[in-house]
């Protein structure tokens, strides 16, 4: 058993000080396979004083360009590491060991590649227009306290570290308490990488204690969120009175919509796409719209493509899905199957319950509903889970008030081979993101939210601008000396 009761502070590994042990559960098995240690007050304390005391060495006295070369240092140390990184993730969180190197891993990699693409035009400082002497100035924002959820790990911490170092920001990161192994490995890769003591620190906890005591913290000046709505709703209240900055990357509930024209493949992408990491991905299309002269032949397409969809434990081989993180996550997926079935959706494929074969170890069965409207349950809460709700509707304009009718404002998704449909449901859709016939983001696109789904954009050179402060400076001597010329 792994036991990892420490914390990096000030760039060194240290013992918690108000400490309390946790378990990390192997979801495949339900069995215990870590111990770390929630910190308390003095912990989240050390950690700040250690990022404020490291702030001013590393915004002001470190140039940009060395903090870029710190990152692609980072870079390196993060690929030698991939192995065991994709090992940790898929112990912690319960993604499938191919899927975790392939993807989860890749993530974060991908990202910091983005972001050094991203970095090489940014304007760090430029003269506003043609207006001499006027300056605009990017700070950093100073301390940062990163709040990660355990859903895509790696995803998350590469989105705000990289471009908070980038910044000239200091930082204390708290992963999610559920999946601590691969931020733990991932301070490993800092330190070996050089990052200077102070600038990065990782202090363990949960939401009520660390999460909160960051939130709340007098010398952290901006909180940077990935999780649910729930605790991007407390964090927020608790960081009022500090008046913090507060980024938000919230949960979702991604309408997908796909028209008759659609494509032949459209129907099953959308469902191996909701079915993906176990259903645990904010930017999940969980609730299909089918244009109805194709709604029969979707339904019976999307409930083949969940029986394809085999689930088995993250420690074998393969493409399939693997269990849930948690068994609070478990219970939260059941409880709303049974609400679909109560509320009277049509159960084409999965339901309650584990899949044939498995007894132990939080696997679902991927689920398929069918006839579903726009009150019943499924349709307006985020499961989290291989849970795919289908429904028909009659024309464009319809689909886009069903599509709409939802608090969050995620990713949309949309499929057909009309262009002027796409464009037109492009603009229309209420969210951060949409995402047309399969097509992904590209690298360095912003990622993030409207309404319950957060105010965040990370990514690329929107991710970078999260941790800047706007300066305008007006009188800049050089631009003077040039405007008397
Ligand atoms: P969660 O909100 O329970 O926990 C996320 C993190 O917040 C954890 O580190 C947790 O310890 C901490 N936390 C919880 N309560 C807190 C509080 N009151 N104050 C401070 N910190 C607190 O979420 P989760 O279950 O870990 O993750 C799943 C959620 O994350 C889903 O809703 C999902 O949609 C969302 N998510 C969003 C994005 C995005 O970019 N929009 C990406 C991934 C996940």
């Amino acid at each position: 058993m792994i036991e990892n009761r420490q914390f990096y502070i000030n760039g060194a590994w240290v013992d918690a000080i108000e400490g309390t042990d946790c378990p990390v559960i192997d979801p495949s098995t339900e069995e215990e396979v870590a111990v770390i240690a929630l910190g308390g007050q003095a912990d989240t304390d050390a950690a700040v004083a250690a990022a404020r005391a490291a702030f001013d060495g590393w915004a002001f006295d470190t140039p940009v360009a060395k903090r870029i070369d710190l990152v692609r240092k980072i870079l390196d140390v993060y690929k030698t590491r991939e192995n065991d990184m994709a090992e940790a993730i898929s112990l912690e969180m319960g993604a499938p060991i191919e899927f975790s190197l392939a993807e989860q891993v890749d993530s974060g990699e991908w990202h910091i590649k983005g972001f050094l693409e991203a970095v090489e035009n940014f304007e760090w400082e430029h003269r506003l227009n043609d207006r001499k002497g006027t300056r605009i100035i990017k700070d950093p924002i100073g301390v940062v306290g990163m709040i990660t959820p355990w859903n895509w790990p790696m995803n998350q911490v590469a989105l705000k570290t990289i471009p908070a170092l980038m910044a000239g920001c200091t930082m204390v990161l708290k992963p999610s308490e559920i999946a601590p192994l691969s931020s733990l490995l991932y301070a490993e890769i800092l330190d070996e990488a050089g990052v200077p003591p102070g600038v990065f620190n990782l202090v363990n906890g949960d939401g009520a204690g660390v999460g909160t005591q960051l939130s709340g913290h007098p010398d952290v000046d901006m909180i940077s969120f990935t999780g649910s709505t729930r605790a991007g709703i407390a964090i927020s209240k608790n960081a009022a009175d500090t008046l913090k900055r507060v980024s938000l990357e919230l949960g979702g509930k991604g309408a997908n919509i796909v028209f008759a024209d659609a494509d032949a493949n459209a129907v099953r992408r959308g469902a191996e796409h909701c079915f993906e990491n176990t259903g645990q991905s904010c930017n999940a299309p969980t609730r299909m719209l089918v244009e109805r002269s194709r709604y029969e032949q979707a339904v019976e397409e999307a409930a083949e493509t969940a029986r394809k969809t085999t689930v088995a434990s993250a420690r074998d081989k393969g493409n399939h899905i693997g269990p849930l993180v948690s068994e609070t996550q478990f219970e939260k997926v059941q409880n709303l199957i049974q609400s679909g079935i109560d509320e009277g959706a049509r159960l084409v494929e999965g339901g309650v319950g584990r899949p044939e074969g498995l007894n132990r170890g939080y696997f679902v069965r991927p689920t398929v509903f069918a006839d579903v409207n726009t009150d019943m349950t499924i349709m307006r809460e985020e499961i989290f889970g291989p849970v795919l709700s289908i429904m028909p509707f009659d024309d464009a304009n319809e689909a886009l008030a069903i599509a709409n009718d939802t608090e969050y404002g995620l990713t949309n998704y949309v499929q057909s081979t009309d262009p002027a449909k796409l464009t037109h449901f492009a603009r229309r859709l209420r969210s951060g993101m949409v995402q047309m016939n399969g097509k992904s983001r590209g690298q360095g696109a912003p990622f993030g939210g409207t309404g319950a789904s957060g105010n965040g954009r990370e990514g690329g050179v929107w991710g970078i601008e999260e941790f800047v402060e706007i300066k305008s400076v007006g009188g800049w001597p050089e631009e003077e000396a040039q405007a008397a010329e």
